[in-house]
């Protein structure tokens, strides 16, 4: 029982009375005791068992459980979204006067807890750069805590060496946090290279689907008892239908991305061949600049693949909107590909040079490869690609008479 697909689809809460083959969904906010000194004990932390769905629940208890063998980590929480599982992450592990290091590469919204929320609690940050981790020596200062990561990244596709920083880290004694959302605990386990924390938007691949958010934080239990503190009292809980979906979905976690990993493979491949793509971002694609290390570290390169048309922002517009079956959507991770342009919206909260800092050109286009037939896929972005070469071409010609 200790294979990866085996503990995907064999970890399962307890059956009831009703012995189902399929874990229900315990939908209930509270539980029951036996007397009032079963309910003390319980509140004391002497006996096992749930208390109110806030704290904990069968169905989050099964997700944690299987997220912590999949990771190799010791205990976990989940929460109502990836992001509160980023936030809930960080902030235990500070107070006023802090500093933290993050990668530049960081998730748009992480950013903004980073350079938005933080500094109003006196908590100071650096960024330094994704794939540079000798640089990094310079950011370290005597208030450091943590060290904040996202490998590959959002939607750059920047790889960062993992065992290095985890040389790092412990160098400097920083608590190591990666979002592993993009590779999931299936291409990539953080906690190998020496990780203290990691978190997850299950909204993604895990569930995989496009149906519920969720997030996840998995570790050290010592640090997991910190987290513990902020997740109890600050509530942010997830459904235990949204835990049930999820965990559901992990069963099949391989064989969707071995998939999803197979067809995001071939596009980049058709990307590469084609005169109206300038650039082509996949970790498993020899031209990829981390190529050596996205082989080192992760089993397959995911399935995005993030590239640049050529004739910037307006071209880039025009092929989304002449893309036919694809879906023009924020989510990633769904059987259904999804484009999206994060010049325009994930990351235009950045600024133009913060934006280009982190590679993220006006013509940056993200591929969220479904599982629909390649052959379809493909088919979708060549006929965009040529009809958006024949609009540009015309707003070109009128813009010159
Ligand atoms: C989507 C995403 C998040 C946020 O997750 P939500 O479930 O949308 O809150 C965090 N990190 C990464 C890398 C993501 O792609």
């Amino acid at each position: 029982m200790n294979k990866f697909e085996t503990q995907a689809i064999r970890v399962q809460a307890e059956r009831s009375h009703n012995r189902e083959h399929s874990v229900p969904t315990y939908m209930t906010s509270s539980f029951m005791f036996d007397d009032a000194e079963h309910m003390r004990a319980m509140f004391a932390g002497e006996a096992e068992g749930n208390i109110y769905s806030r704290y904990s629940n069968p169905n989050t208890d099964e997700l944690v459980k299987k997220v912590c063998l999949m990771e190799g980590a010791e205990a976990g929480f989940t929460t109502a979204s990836g992001m509160s599982a980023v936030f809930n992450s960080i902030v235990p592990f500070l107070k006023a006067g802090d500093h933290v290091i993050a990668s530049r590469a960081v998730f748009g919204s992480t950013h903004q807890i980073l350079t938005q929320i933080l500094p109003r609690w006196n908590i100071a940050f650096t960024y330094v750069e994704p794939d540079d981790v000798g640089s990094w020596e310079s950011a370290v200062q005597a208030n450091t805590k943590m060290l904040i990561l996202e490998t590959p990244s959002n939607p750059g596709l920047a790889l960062i060496d993992l065992e290095a920083a985890g040389v790092f880290a412990k160098k400097h004694d920083l608590i190591y946090c990666v979002d592993n959302c993009f590779a999931t605990p299936y291409l990539q386990q953080p906690i190998k290279y020496g990780a203290d924390i990691v978190c997850h938007s299950a909204t993604k691949w895990m569930d995989g689907q496009g149906r519920v958010l969720g997030g996840i934080i998995v570790g050290k239990a010592e640090l997991m008892a910190e987290i513990k503190v902020f997740i109890r009292h600050s509530g942010p809980a997830m459904s235990p239908f949204n835990a049930w979906t999820i965990s559901k979905s992990l069963e099949t976690l391989a064989v969707r991305m071995d998939r999803h990993c197979a067809n995001a493979k071939k596009v980049a491949l058709f990307f590469d061949k084609n005169e109206e793509i300038q650039r082509v971002l996949y970790p498993h694609h020899p031209k990829h600049p981390q190529y050596k290390l996205a082989k080192k570290q992760m089993t397959q390169g995911g399935g995005i693949v993030t590239f640049e048309v050529v004739g910037g922002y307006e071209r880039a517009k025009a092929f989304i909107d002449e893309i036919k079956m694809i879906s023009l959507s924020s989510n990633l991770g769904d059987t259904r590909s999804i484009v999206t342009h994060p010049a325009s919206t994930t990351h235009s909260k950045l600024s133009e040079t913060e934006r280009f800092s982190v590679g993220i050109t006006p013509g940056m286009v993200r591929l969220s490869v479904g599982l629909e037939h390649i052959e379809d896929i493909i088919a979708d972005l060549q006929q965009a690609l040529e009809k958006s070469k024949v609009v540009i071409t015309k707003q070109m010609a009128s813009s010159l008479t």
